[in-house]
């Protein structure tokens, strides 16, 4: 059966670092340098090449490339340089883009929740971001999992390294200018993926 080559190239177009899978010559190092290895489901050698195989629906919906999580053991071992890392994470946004990704999947929702928390203030809310980390699963769950940490959250506090700002109302100095930047950089994205 012959290969079908369009997933491979639209990743190679249009996922972040896509371009460099082509280099991949199927070593297994990456696979093999992974701390995490054993809990994915696909190593990034296996992915690189079910790219090329043209498996869109496995890779797309895959939860591997959720899981990594930035070490840069495969990157500095790649005899051939790719940023594998790099590739990784454009893979998981790739997906997100296709409208492949599963909402729930943990590291995706981890990674909203942070950024919105960010970007609110300029910089992380602890106390907001606990917080509905702790209330993804339902009120009583996350209750739950306040009481059990109530010690250290009380600890924290007293010592300073957590902010009483339940709300997440403190905003850096240069906010406005922080969110233009933002602004921008949605902009030089959006032109990026039109051209
Ligand atoms: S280490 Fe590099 S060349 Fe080897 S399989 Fe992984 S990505 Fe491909
Ligand atoms: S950067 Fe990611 S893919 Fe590479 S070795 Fe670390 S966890 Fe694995």
């Amino acid at each position: 059966m012959a290969y079908d080559l369009s997933f491979a190239k639209d990743v190679y177009e249009n996922a972040e670092e896509g371009h460099w899978i082509k280099m991949c010559m199927q070593c297994g190092v990456c696979a093999g340098s992974c701390p995490l290895g054993p809990h994915w489901e696909f190593s990034p050698r296996q992915l690189f090449q079910m790219i090329r195989a043209g498996k869109a629906e496995e890779v797309l919906k895959s939860e591997s490339m959720w899981m990594c999580v930035s070490c840069y053991h495969c990157m500095v071992r790649c005899p051939r340089g790719l940023p594998i890392t790099h590739i990784v994470h454009g893979l998981a946004r790739f997906a997100v883009e296709k409208k492949r990704a599963d909402k729930d999947q943990v590291t995706r929702r981890f990674a909203k929740i942070l950024w919105e928390n960010m970007e609110r203030g300029g910089r992380i809310g602890e106390m907001a971001l606990t917080t509905k980390l702790y209330m993804v699963n339902g009120i009583p769950d996350g209750v739950k999992k306040g009481m059990e940490m109530k010690d250290q959250a009380m600890s924290m506090l007293k010592s300073g390294r957590l902010k009483m700002d339940p709300l997440h109302l403190s905003r850096i100095r240069g906010h406005a200018g922080f969110k233009a930047m933002l602004k921008k950089a949605r902009e030089i994205e959006q032109k990026k993926r039109e051209s």
